[in-house]
């Protein structure tokens, strides 16, 4: 079973990887994890990408999608994969389809968390991961059960994103409209896009999407 999770910033797609992962026993492939952990290592593609990244700006396909491919190579992918922020432009969606073509697998499903854009920015600003164990909170919907502790490893130091300032939430959310949404009918047509409405529970939307995956 390999997966898409679409939407803009905030939409949720992270926390919704999160449990379909501990759920199915997929593997999360986020492009966005991927270019922070190369922005931490100081190597030279995260100096470039971390530039792009704080200003809300798109990094090159040629990046992405060298980044992912051999991501998708691995045999930790066996029992399929969700592919968390990518592709998110008209040539990743084309470059993602050849490669999977060549190696003789498909997306099985798109899912699409619609949400509307006005809520995105204080849902952005309030969120916050553990340092540790990378668990996501948010500062109203999702404090840890003890203040300052994380309720899965225990950790008491926690990370906020700095690309989630509002100037650049606008920015990424620009982005997403500019250059991801087009995207949406070319898995329309090859009926695998499912829409689900992001603004409900956490709870809510995972269930609807589990049941995507289960019955199709
Ligand atoms: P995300 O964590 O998915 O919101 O990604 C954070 C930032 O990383 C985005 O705002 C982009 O600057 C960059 N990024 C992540 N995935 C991609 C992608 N597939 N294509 C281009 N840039 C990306």
């Amino acid at each position: 079973m390999n997966l898409i999770i679409l939407g803009p910033p905030g939409a949720g797609k992270g926390t919704q990887c999160e449990r379909l992962v501990e759920t199915f026993g997929l593997v999360q492939l986020s492009t966005g994890d991927m270019l922070r952990a190369e922005v931490a290592s100081g190597s030279e593609l995260g100096k470039k990408a971390k530039i792009l990244i704080d200003a809300g700006n798109l990094v090159p396909d040629d990046l992405i999608i060298a980044m992912i491919s051999s991501q998708i190579d691995r045999p930790s992918t066996e029992n399929g994969f969700i592919l968390d922020g990518f592709p998110r432009t008209t040539a990743q969606a084309n470059a993602l389809h050849e490669m999977l073509s060549e190696k003789s697998l498909k997306i099985d499903h798109v899912i699409q968390l619609a949400v509307d854009e006005e809520i995105i920015v204080s849902r952005l600003s309030g969120r916050f991961s553990c340092a540790k164990c990378h668990a996501g909170y948010h500062d109203i919907f999702k404090k840890p059960n003890k203040d300052g502790i994380c309720d899965k490893c225990g950790a008491q130091e926690f990370l906020r994103r700095s690309d989630d300032k509002p100037e650049t939430v606008r920015s990424r959310l620009r982005a997403y409209r500019e250059q991801t949404a087009p995207i949406l009918p070319f898995y329309d047509e090859k009926g695998v896009l499912k829409v689900v409405d992001g603004m409900s529970s956490m709870e809510d939307v995972y269930n609807t999407v589990r049941e995507i995956i289960l019955n199709g």
